[in-house]
């Protein structure tokens, strides 16, 4: 039986958070794998601006090249519409069924993790690992413990999920899109991702 974990995002574009969180939780959970699994359309958010699935692989196969542990998955692009995490773990399933998933998400989705589709259905299938962003601390409460009283809420015999401090880099895809509209290419992403945007001409709208 293998360790898979399963990462997945909008990832427009990829930046040195998510990699972080990867090589973090690959050497917390001691993870066989890490399957990366670029969203067609994230029902969580507005679907404009994302530039093309294609151009979100590539710049994920740059990103991760170097690491043979990571794997970049088209799934959901393939089985199109909204991607839910439920089918595309029941998906992965078919493919991997004697495996361990481990769904690695930031805290931002895991304090929503109630409302997700089918989320008990989620929770059985894999066991859900979280980790803080800073910028959803709040004054009095450090986010770690916020995460501990969330964690008991939505799974309170704490078998079905995990929280683990990885020490986080905080930027978003969003500060990287707004800065390259601007002409400002100090980016915290991988140089071969910013010479992919800058050559496609991608975010200058
Ligand atoms: P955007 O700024 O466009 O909203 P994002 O930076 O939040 O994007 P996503 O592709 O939406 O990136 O995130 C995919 C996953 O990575 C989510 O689970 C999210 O919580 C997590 N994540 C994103 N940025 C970080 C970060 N800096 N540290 C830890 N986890 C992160």
């Amino acid at each position: 039986m293998k360790k898979i974990g399963i990462f997945g995002g909008t990832f427009n574009p990829v930046h040195n958070g998510h990699i972080n969180l990867v090589k973090g939780f690959k050497e917390a959970l001691s993870l066989d794998k890490v399957i990366v699994i670029p969203t067609n359309i994230p029902p969580h958010k507005q679907a404009d601006g994302i530039v093309s699935a294609e151009d979100r692989i590539n710049m994920l196969e740059l990103a991760f090249e170097e690491y043979d542990y990571v794997e970049i998955s088209d799934i959901e692009i393939k089985m199109g519409g909204k991607s839910y995490t439920v089918n595309t773990l029941k998906k992965l399933k078919e493919i991997y069924p004697d495996d361990k998933f481990y769904l690695l998400v930031g805290s931002d989705m895991f304090y929503c993790f109630e409302k997700w589709y089918k989320a008990d259905e989620i929770m059985s299938m894999c066991t859900v690992c979280t980790t803080p962003r800073e910028e959803y601390q709040d004054e009095f409460a450090d986010e770690i413990d916020m995460l501990y009283d969330y964690q008991l809420y939505i799974d309170p015999t704490d078998t079905h999920s995990k929280i683990i401090n990885i020490p986080i880099i905080d930027v978003s895809s969003t500060e990287i899109r707004d800065k390259i509209r601007n002409k400002d290419y100090d980016v915290p992403t991988c140089k071969k991702v910013l010479d992919y945007i800058i050559k496609k001409d991608l975010y200058n709208d």
